[in-house]
């Protein structure tokens, strides 16, 4: 599932490379999708990322917003063949955006342009305090509440492990039994980890491409999803994958306590 690093780097590649452009015209190939507004004629403005919800902003005050879910991505192209999977696509001058979705979960919009703060990225507004208050205290293990999208967008199962095992917690550990220290110790690594996997175009583990078809290059950098059985890269522990939530879950028992 693409989140906050993929989804910034479809954002930051859309914005270099489609703003300015003009909409010649837009077909909706899978009915699923509903009607979505005309567009022909519009120019875009700029492409950002709000949460996990892409917001390519027009000349006329409305937005398209396009939110992934599960299978989604956008692939710029200049053929004339529909790509497999394929349930819409976007005209330009010569180029085409199309979003390609296997499970059709992704959903597109067109809403009026709205300022939206969001507290629960990392990457933005994101307040410490009210994080403090409305969710360090609950009583979920830790990794469920990373996971959360009510207290932080986009992060899913693989960067979830990555920040707890390079926090040193154990993802089964009560979020309400972590310490204001620890926590800034959680949000430090998740920080930096997310902006990792974004100057690395995300990680492709199974569909993930950026905007230009390409795999991300994260998952070279990963240090324990993915490595059961194999050496901790920090201790001389070995790296379990356990259940948690009925998602695999892979973490170091010797130095996430
Ligand atoms: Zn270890």
């Amino acid at each position: 599932m693409p989140e906050l690093p993929e989804v910034e780097t479809l954002c930051r590649q859309l914005h270099e490379s489609v703003a300015g452009a003009a909409i010649k015209s837009v077909s909706v190939y899978d009915k699923k999708l509903g009607g979505i507004e005309p567009l022909a004629g519009r120019a875009i403005r700029r492409v950002r990322r709000l949460g996990k919800t892409i917001s390519i902003s027009m000349d006329n005050g409305k937005s398209l917003t396009i939110h992934l879910r599960m299978t989604g991505r956008l692939f710029l192209h200049s053929q004339n063949t529909k790509p497999p999977h394929s349930r819409l696509r976007i005209r330009l001058d010569g180029r085409n955006i199309d979003l390609i979705d296997p499970r059709r979960f992704a959903t597109v919009k067109v809403l009026p342009e709205t300022v939206i703060t969001s507290d629960n990225d990392l990457m933005e507004s994101f307040s410490l305090r009210q994080f403090m208050e409305r969710h360090a205290r609950r009583k979920v293990s830790v990794k469920t509440l990373l996971m959360d999208a009510r207290a932080f967008a986009g992060i899913g199962n693989i960067y979830a492990c990555e920040i707890l095992h390079a926090a040193g917690i154990a993802p089964e550990k009560r979020a309400d039994s972590l310490t204001p220290e620890q926590w800034k110790t959680v949000l430090r690594h998740a920080r930096r980890i997310l902006k990792k996997g974004i100057q690395n175009r995300g990680t492709s583990i199974s569909d993930w491409r950026d905007l230009y078809g390409r795999p991300g290059e994260n998952q070279n950098e990963l240090k324990v999803y993915g490595r059961a059985g194999k050496k901790c890269l920090r201790c001389a522990g070995v790296i379990v994958r356990v259940k948690q939530a009925g998602r695999g879950t892979y973490c170091c028992p010797d130095c996430q306590k």
